[in-house]
């Protein structure tokens, strides 16, 4: 069958910096002398790549023997993770994106000038849960949040979003923000262009293909994201880590299949989706 890349897809370059930190870090320190924090990426390939090579993992610093060397992955941590890694003389290897890292100083100094920090995101996102470790009391809301009950009597509401959501998606939170009687909302914008550019690209792919294959680890956020808006689109939609997951019949009668990726799958897991694809008789 026909296979059409989305045009931006895959890899962003916060995640390949941390590969490759990840990466030459191992090469330098020798298998087992490092620690990442969680899971590097949302990718189970890659993450066992890394493992492979030599690169530890632990989701507790606690844990960490001390002394040694720790990897704090793209998604950042809090300030209160900095300060357990220095209470236990951890040698801090810090590959959190450049843009996360903008997201956590917005949310300080958003606090600092008096404002009540607002976070939109999914409250149990490792990036999340870093960012709001930057100001004291940082209200996590979504579409379903009842705005009422949660933001009343907060005149002064100073906005920030997880930095893979859609621009839609937090346009649409920030309208409902808006109809309520607040005296002053600052937004400032930490949505990732990497992300948007991915999803741009894959609402126009949607409109010249009969069935779309979005590739990503099941726990990626910016993954998920790309799938709901090819389903938003109308479009038949599947979310697989690799061509394993695939069966025959997602696509029996389709003549042309779309297929992009989040942004942190690695371009072999891509076009090894793409060439077996391309060679299935629909
Ligand atoms: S998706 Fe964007 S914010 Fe997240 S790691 Fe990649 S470049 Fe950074």
């Amino acid at each position: 069958m026909e296979v059409r890349l989305a045009k931006s897809r895959g890899f962003c370059f916060g995640v390949e910096d941390a590969i490759e930190m990840a990466e030459q870090e191992v090469a330098k320190r020798g298998a087992g002398e490092l620690t990442a924090l969680g899971p590097l990426i949302h990718n189970t390939q890659v993450v066992h790549r890394l493992e492979q090579r030599g690169l530890d993992q632990s989701g507790d610093v606690e844990t960490i023997k001390e002394g040694s060397n720790v990897l704090i992955r793209s998604h950042g941590v809090s300030p209160k993770v900095y300060e357990q890694a220095k209470q236990r003389k951890l040698n801090v290897i810090d590959a959190t994106c450049v843009l996360v890292k903008r997201a956590q100083n917005v949310c300080r100094q958003l606090h600092e000038e008096g404002y009540q920090v607002v976070m939109i995101g999914d409250k149990h996102h490792a990036e999340v849960q870093g960012v709001i470790g930057y100001a004291p009391d940082v209200i996590i809301i979504n579409e379903q949040t009842d705005l009422d009950e949660t933001l009343a009597r907060r005149p002064r509401l100073g906005i920030i979003a997880q930095t893979t959501l859609a621009p839609k998606y937090v346009g649409e939170v920030i309208a409902r923000i808006c109809n309520r009687n607040f005296k002053e909302i600052k937004v400032v914008n930490t949505l990732c262009m990497e992300v948007v550019h991915r999803q741009e690209a894959v609402i126009s792919l949607c409109q010249e293909v009969d069935v779309m294959f979005v590739l990503g680890g099941l726990h990626s956020a910016n993954t998920a994201e790309l799938a709901r808006l090819c389903i938003d689109a109308g479009m038949e939609t599947y979310h697989l880590e690799t061509w394993d997951q695939f069966r025959p019949q997602m696509a029996a009668g389709k003549i042309v299949a779309g297929l992009t990726a989040g942004a942190s799958t690695p371009e072999w897991i891509i076009a090894d989706f793409a060439e077996r694809l391309g060679t299935f008789e629909a």
